[in-house]
This record gives structure tokens, C-alpha cells and sequence, in this order.
């Protein structure tokens, strides 16, 4: 169901779904914890939305991550539980939409559950995967996912941002700024080096796009970070603040990796954030 908010029309569009392991996806935090609010699979796994956000300014469709997508040998997508080829196309399609018709993707990173569908294979060549669509990353960020640390060196595949070097289509940032009018883009540090998240501002209210800083509800409690945060410390401050302002201001926030709820409101309850209302989407 889309949402309205001032002139932006908000889809959520699904590119699927993923399987990371819970361990890593919630670092110091106890299983015992952490698996009342997202079940471990036999593998230790637990399934993660990949969902994206496609904004509609006008004539601009802009889509906010892509997804994991659709280049994957067999004994990677049983790895990562990779379930669904090709779902962002058919939830395009779903919108009367194709790939041809998106004028704008703003990658928040490079890590292959945000930015795989970056790049498809035609005649065994890695082609993007959005021809007429610009891509907006932050500069700090393309450097980093060239020469990553050994810690997090396995979260990227450059063939899925090689074609980008090459097609005069991508569009490095120096930091937070307003990429259309109301449309913000904004860096957290705390996941990896140059992030950047989306933020909506209109009369109607504000939406924030959490991408990897809070990926899923459980993490809304401010220790609650994932190992594969390059700094995590940093990521708690980052939540904190973030979610101190979300709750007075009444934001909405968008989640990308949250198997149930794409967007709600929140309040304090305990000392941390918790979903106040649940925002269909
Ligand atoms: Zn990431």
C-alpha cells in the first residue's frame, strides 16, 4: 500500500528475502535474547527482508538500495537462503513500472544485500541493472568498497559496482545533502565507513530510510548492533540520536531488513525506542 507524504508517494518494494546468521547479526547481544524476536533457522540463520524503497517525486522514480539481485550461483543462494530471483522486477511490474523507469537509485552502501541488484548479467557481461538511472553514493564509501578491511571484505563483491566505473552514471557525494528538494541524504559512520540514509522532510512528516544503522526493530534498542559493524560504538550514538528525535518529532521509519514491519512510528518505553504504531506499507 503506498503512503503519501507531501508530494513523495513511498513504495516499499521487495526484492526478496535473505539468511545471515543471528549471531552476527546482533554481536554481543545473548541468542537467547535476540531469538524471541527473530527465530533462528537450523543453520543458526534468521530470514531478513530486503526491502527497498522507491519514492516518487513527480516525473522522478527514485529507488532507495536494490536489493540483493539476481547474480547468484546455486551454493550462494542456499548459503544465504536466497529464495526469490528477480522479486524486485515483478514488484516493479506490480506498479506498472520497468527497470527502464527508474531515474534515480541512492545506493546507501555497497554491501551485496543493498547494492547486488546494482548490476545484471546480459551475455555474460555484469550491465546495470537500471540503464537510464543515476546512481548516488557517497565518495568516502566507493573508495572503501575498493579497498575494504579484511574484516569486512567479504560483505562486498565488486562485480557488482564495476559496470558503474565505466558508465558516466554514477554520482559521487561529499557528504549529507539535499538531493532534491525535501529529499536528504544523510552519513552514519557507525556500519561502515560512509554510509548514507535517506531522509524525507515534508508539511505531512518526516520518513527516515534506517538501512543498516537499525536494520530490523530488534535494534532498536540502542546496544543492540550488529557484528558487522566496523565501529560500534559509534553506531549506538548514532541510534540514540536518531531515535531520540524520531520519537519527538513522530518520524516515520522505514526498515529494510525487518521481516514484518516495513514502517512504523516509535516511543520510549524502558529507557530505549519501541514501535508505537505500525504504518502499512
Ligand atoms: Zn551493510
Amino acid at each position: 500500500m503506498p503512503l503519501t507524504l507531501g508530494r513523495f508517494t513511498v513504495h516499499a518494494v521487495s526484492d526478496g528475502t535473505i539468511a545471515l546468521d543471528g549471531g552476527a547479526m546482533f554481536g554481543v547481544v545473548p541468542k537467547v535474547l535476540w531469538e524471541q524476536y527473530l527465530p533462528a533457522d537450523e543453520r543458526n540463520r534468521v530470514r531478513l527482508a530486503l526491502r527497498c524503497l522507491l519514492v516518487v517525486d513527480g516525473p522522478r522514480r527514485i529507488l532507495i538500495d536494490d536489493g540483493a539481485g539476481t547474480r547468484w550461483d546455486g551454493k550462494l543462494r542456499d548459503r544465504f537462503g536466497l529464495l526469490a530471483p528477480s522479486a524486485l522486477d515483478s514488484q516493479l511490474q506490480a506498479l506498472g513500472l520497468s527497470r527502464g523507469d527508474i531515474t534515480d537509485v541512492v545506493l546507501t552502501h555497497l554491501h551485496f544485500d543493498h547494492a547486488g541488484g546494482t548490476t545484471v548479467d546480459a551475455d555474460g557481461q555484469p550491465s546495470l541493472s537500471f540503464p537510464n538511472a543515476t546512481y548516488h553514493l557517497q565518495r568516502r564509501h566507493w573508495k572503501w568498497a575498493h579497498q575494504p578491511s579484511d574484516r569486512d571484505a567479504g560483505s562486498f563483491r565488486s562485480e557488482d559496482f564495476r559496470a558503474l566505473e565505466s558508465s558516466g552514471r554514477l554520482h559521487l557525494l561529499e557528504g549529507a545533502t539535499e538531493l532534491y528538494p525535501g529529499l536528504h541524504l544523510f552519513c552514519a559512520e557507525g556500519h561502515t565507513v560512509g554510509l548514507q540514509l535517506v531522509r524525507l522532510e515534508t508539511d505531512d512528516g518526516t520518513l527516515v530510510f534506517l538501512g543498516d544503522l537499525i536494520p530490523t526493530t530488534a535494534h532498536l534498542r540502542t546496544p543492540w548492533v550488529a557484528a558487522y559493524d566496523l565501529y560500534p560504538l559509534t553506531a549506538i550514538e548514532e541510534k540514540k540520536q536518531l531515535l531520540a528525535q524520531a520519537i519527538e518529532e513522530r518520524w516515520l521509519l522505514f526498515f529494510e531488513h525487518d521481516p514484518d514491519v516495513a514502517c512504523c512510528t516509535v516511543k520510549e518505553q524502558g529507557g530505549y525506542a519501541a514501535i508505537d504504531r505500525v504504518v502499512p506499507l
